[in-house]
């Protein structure tokens, strides 16, 4: 009989779950606050409700074998109570509590020996003596996409922006000048096998993602301390399930962490098409117990473009999308009612054949200029 897996939150990452969860012979059900949402489409069932209530999710746990998640803005007190009545929750309450305020995060990276950015929890002004300009500031909870992510570049700016931000706990970071950005998904199932998929380069715009190379340039030794930063997170965590892991590839060549996210990840849309057993088979599979997929990438390289909404609309944008598929792309629609500017809307994949990474990144970029005139135009 199908495994049931009870997935919370039901937006884009649910639904490209669900697209797998058949071959994985799983029925997955979500639990998303809107019948709009984009897994309803292709879940064996829906319970409606926010994500951070766990009246919800005990619902939803009468219909599942294990619940996993697709949005770490959950009530954590409330969800521990469900797991005393024995709830299975993969990754693991206790995994996930280090994980969701930034600062926390921090602190448990630096714990761990990880490197990160120097940080400060900002309680008052004199917190900031310790940094120069610019500076980070970050919203420590439910910041995504950027939104909450500001980088400040004068005392005068730090004047003007810290108001809006009343009431609101943050924290103060050193800006990383950093080289390029890279992520990387790291998997790991509950009998402690654990499999990374390759490190790729990411492209923030105004703190959002624009798109992903795969596999980014590393010398030998980038490679080694990135593969062991994973194991490090993997194991210090008792991770099970897909882990996505941020980090800054400094200009002087160091590698440090900037944030991981206890979820399947955006930098690893690419996996759908790219790879043998993609970041949301994996995800089932860890979550499930079974032994975990093939990583390998099916081509010498990849590259994924987001399909940001760029006004606010109702438009499917279909005449677009068949432009971007003619040049032999994935093109991924989620579905969504309505764009807004910065909405992530899909996503596009194109296989390289690229002999190099070198190489590869030039062909990705020429192609991310191509699908973003495309686009945008
Ligand atoms: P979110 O959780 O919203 O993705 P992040 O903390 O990952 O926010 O920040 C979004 C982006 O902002 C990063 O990908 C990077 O481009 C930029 N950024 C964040 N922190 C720093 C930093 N310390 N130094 C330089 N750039 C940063």
């Amino acid at each position: 009989m199908n495994k049931k897996v009870g997935v919370i939150g039901g937006g884009q990452l649910a639904w490209m779950m669900a697209q797998v969860a058949p071959q994985e012979n799983i029925d997955l059900l979500v639990q998303t606050p809107s019948f709009s949402d984009s897994a309803v489409s292709l879940a064996t069932k829906t319970i409606l409700g926010s994500i951070d209530n766990a009246q919800v999710t005990a619902e939803l746990a009468q219909y599942c074998d294990v619940i996993t998640f697709e949005n770490e803005f959950v009530d954590l007190v409330e969800l521990q109570k469900l797991a005393d009545k024995g709830v299975c929750f993969y990754p693991r309450l206790s995994s996930l509590s280090p994980l969701l305020d930034k600062y926390e995060q921090r602190c448990f990276l630096q714990s761990q020996g990880l490197p990160v950015p120097h940080f400060k929890a900002y309680e008052s002004l004199t917190d900031f003596d310790d940094f120069s300009y610019p500076l980070v500031l970050k919203a420590r909870r439910h910041g995504y996409d950027g939104q909450g992510t500001i980088i400040i570049k004068s005392p005068s700016e730090l004047t003007a922006i810290l108001p809006k931000f009343d009431g609101i706990p943050l924290l103060i970071e050193e800006f990383i000048p950093f080289d390029r950005e890279l992520a990387v998904i790291g998997t790991r199932s509950a009998s402690g096998e654990i499999k990374i998929y390759p490190v790729v380069q990411t492209y923030q715009q105004n703190q959002v993602c624009r798109w992903v190379i795969a596999p980014t340039i590393l010398t030998p030794s980038q490679q080694e301390t990135i593969s062991s930063i994973v194991e490090k997170l993997l194991t210090s965590l008792d991770y099970v399930g897909v882990l996505g892991i941020e980090l800054f590839l400094h200009e002087n060549g160091t590698i440090l962490v900037n944030e991981t996210a206890p979820r399947t990840h955006n930098s690893g849309h690419y996996t759908l098409d790219a790879c043998v057993t993609s970041q949301f088979a994996m995800q089932l599979q860890a979550v499930t117990g079974k032994k975990l997929g093939d990583v390998t990438l099916k081509s010498s390289g990849a590259v994924m473009v987001n399909l940001l909404g760029f006004e606010n609309a109702h438009s499917d944008y279909q005449e677009k999308r068949d432009k971007i598929a003619k040049m032999g792309a994935f093109v991924h629609w989620y579905g969504k009612k309505e764009s807004r500017i910065g909405r992530k809307l899909g996503h596009v994949t194109m296989l390289l054949d690229e002999d190099t990474p070198e190489k590869i990144e030039e062909k990705g970029r020429s192609i991310v200029q191509q699908i973003e005139s495309l686009w945008y135009d």
